[in-house]
């Protein structure tokens, strides 16, 4: 059976050029000499990578940049590099030794700054004390914390000496913990005793207690003391942070690592199925997070970097950590809830501090218009100069709104599309020279080379929407799914041997920008037009009544799929029937007839993953009137699918 194209529907051309005194201040701000280092790159992609990675600092160079056995890559192969050297020691005979590398800002409002001084010394201090306990190149560490300077710290500690970091998101339960600590095979496990959660204790520490029952490779615990919270020691296993640091022989010179050494592991999100343990590698990693930080958010000495993504996901380690740090920037970190002690403490931050680059997700944006405009307009956030979004497709209704209420108009705002795997931005604007289209990611960054293509793997025409593939492997790709390689080849290669599956669908418009449609397990086939759910929720969002939609397809004999649509709405709209008509009716104006919901309903909630993206295979087994199936340890909230389950009685 030859599947139809995905028809894409969206219908969206406005464009957003960066203003003109943006473009002159910017590092990329001629579109004629970025073009030209594109087809570059595309021509010479080897040479285009190696010269990026001459301007890091290396112990040994490579032999060859890329030694490709399909669908397996050594990038760098025969260089050794360190990446907390990178971060930190490179910065240290310059004018930034004492420049802040971190701003953080705890949920309670306490403030801590570091320089890269002070974090070099405390990185090469708790190096020192993760070896101490035993921790050798190559074992991996848990790290399960919340957004404390710490976290990063023991990242960069466990690079410093070649241990294999995988942070395991603070907001998970004992389950999901142990299940990640037993795949890896941590060997120790870095905490603390709760960390602050709109207001309450997260207690981290009895989480471990409890996930440590039944994970036999853990020999060790460090607990670092942040809230005060009342824990249990056992002795001989568990260890005081501090205490720690106190006693420990700093490790001040890096271990030189194989380029291809691994960094870290870390589960997806869980969006679609079981969470997979990537696996990324330090040169090649190291290449791709420096130049898409530098470049996409056009970052320069003066700015404070603002990513509100927890490290727990792959946002909070390329753009949190090690992003802005190999640039020498300054990261602003934040500890807490977005709506602690109320609805503007983003905006709040942001004044205080100044920060002149906002990073966060599609699913903030659609929290923060819901919660009103009045919110920003109390603070001023004339400090910001570029915002980005990344995580889920952006409906143009939330981008507009962001780039209007946020940026003030005045601010680029780059739409930036990658994956875990990935490890760094793929696609993207280089946000001076690419005029935006709101929605669009637009295109993919130099050396980066993807496709979107039919089933049968030809190349599918402008507006044509399929499948998004990248065509060549890329320096901080993932190298291979932890402990289970088959997965890797098969879940990512085997479909187009030699070419990246990403799993999602998307169409290049006449002007070659990307458009993403949301993954493709979620397209859907409605009388015989196969469509990408993230189109009707833009045409649902845009109706000035919903706040957030997510649509599914429950089997219908006339028409092969029904969409269902679960709406929230924004404060101030009611539920009735008459608005369910409206909106139906609404999503005909936009699109047409055919993609009319069948099935509206209302809902407080969409179940979401911890990342805050919403779990649409959760919401078609709720449309289909089905058990819950799968993994459901990612989801943020049970309730939330509960009480779905109850409203359909
Ligand atoms: P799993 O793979 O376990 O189902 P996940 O895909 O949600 O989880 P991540 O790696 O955190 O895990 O998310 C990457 C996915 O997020 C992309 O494949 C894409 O579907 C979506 N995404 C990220 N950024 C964008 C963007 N700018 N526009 C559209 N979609 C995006
Ligand atoms: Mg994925």
């Amino acid at each position: 059976m030859t599947d139809p194209a995905i028809r894409s529907v969206l219908k969206e051309d406005r464009l957003f050029p960066a203003p003109a005194d943006f473009v002159t201040r910017a590092r990329i701000h001629s579109r004629d000499a970025y073009d030209a280092r594109r087809a570059q790159a595309l021509a010479s992609p080897e040479a285009h990578w190696a010269e990026i990675a001459c301007e890091l600092h290396w112990y040994r160079m490579w032999d060859r940049v890329l030694d490709w056995k399909p669908p397996h890559a050594r990038w760098f192969g025969g260089a050794t590099t360190n990446l907390a050297f990178n971060c930190l020691d490179r910065h240290l005979h310059t004018a930034r030794r004492h420049k802040a590398a971190l701003v953080w800002e705890g949920e309670p409002g306490d403030v801590r700054t570091m320089t890269y001084a002070q974090l070099h010394r405390e990185v090469c201090l708790f190096a020192g004390a993760l070896e101490g306990l035993g921790v050798r190149k190559g074992d991996r560490v848990a790290i399960y914390m919340g957004m404390v300077p710490e976290a990063a710290v023991a990242m960069l500690a466990c690079a410093r000496i070649g241990a294999v970091h995988s942070v395991v998101f603070g907001g998970f339960a004992a389950e999901a913990l142990r299940d990640r600590i037993n795949d890896a095979g941590a060997k120790v496990v870095i905490t603390q005793d709760a960390s602050w959660r709109r207001g309450k204790e997260v207690p981290l520490k009895v989480n471990v207690d409890r996930a440590l029952e039944e994970t036999p490779s853990v020999e060790h615990v460090v607990v670092l003391r942040r809230t005060g919270a009342a824990i249990t020691r056992v002795a001989g296993r568990d260890h005081d942070f501090h205490e720690l640091l106190a006693s420990a022989k700093p490790r001040t010179e890096p271990e030189q690592l194989d380029a291809e050494h691994p960094l870290f592991i870390l589960y997806t999100s869980g969006t679609t199925g079981k969470p997979k343990g990537v696996v990324h590698t330090t040169g090649g990693y190291m290449v791709g997070v420096f130049a898409s930080t530098r470049d996409v958010f056009d970052l320069r000495e003066e700015d404070l970097h603002f990513c509100t993504a927890d490290i727990g996901w792959v946002t909070g380690h390329s753009y949190v950590v090690y992003g802005p740090l190999l640039n020498g920037a300054t990261s602003l970190m934040y500890e807490g809830a977005p709506d602690h002690p109320d609805q503007a403490r983003l905006w709040s931050i942001i004044e205080r501090h100044g920060a002149s680059i906002l990073y966060t997700a599609p699913t903030a944006i659609r929290a923060f218009m819901k919660w009103g405009d009045h919110l920003p307009a109390r603070h001023d956030l004339s400090s910001l100069r570029l915002l980005g979004t990344v995580g889920e497709p952006i409906n143009p209704e939330a981008w507009t709104w962001y780039h209007r209420t946020i940026g003030g108009g005045r601010c680029p705002v780059v739409d930036t599309w990658w994956q875990t795997e990935t490890g760094a931005i793929m696609i993207a604007p280089m946000p001076a020279v690419v005029p935006q289209k709101p929605g669009s990611a637009t295109l993919p960054l130099p050396g980066i080379d993807v496709s979107v293509v039919r089933h049968d793997g030809t190349e599918c025409g402008p507006n044509e929407g399929g499948l998004l593939l990248v065509n060549r492997p890329w320096p901080s790709m993932l190298r291979t799914v932890w402990g289970d390689d088959a997965r890797y080849v098969e879940q990512y290669w085997a479909r187009f041997p030699g070419r990246y599956l990403t799993g999602d669908g998307a169409r290049r418009d006449e002007d070659g920008y990307l458009w993403l449609m949301g993954r493709i397990d979620d397209v859907v086939n409605v009388a015989g037009h196969r469509l990408g759910t993230a189109e009707v929720e833009s045409a649902l969002v845009s109706h000035p009544a919903v706040a957030e939609a997510a649509v599914v397809a429950r089997p219908d004999e006339l028409k092969g799929e029904a969409l269902v649509a679960f709406v929230t709405l924004k404060t101030g709209h009611d539920a009735t029937d008459v608005l369910k008509t409206t909106l139906a009716d609404h999503v005909a104006q936009e699109i047409g007839k055919f993609a009319k919901p069948d099935v509206i309903r209302f809902a407080a909630a969409l179940p979401k993953t911890r990342s805050g993206k919403i779990m649409r295979r959760l919401l078609r087994e709720v449309a289909q009137g089905k058990q819950t199936t799968g993994d459901t340890t990612t989801l943020e909230d049970l309730n939330v699918l509960a009480t779905l389950r109850s409203d359909d009685e």
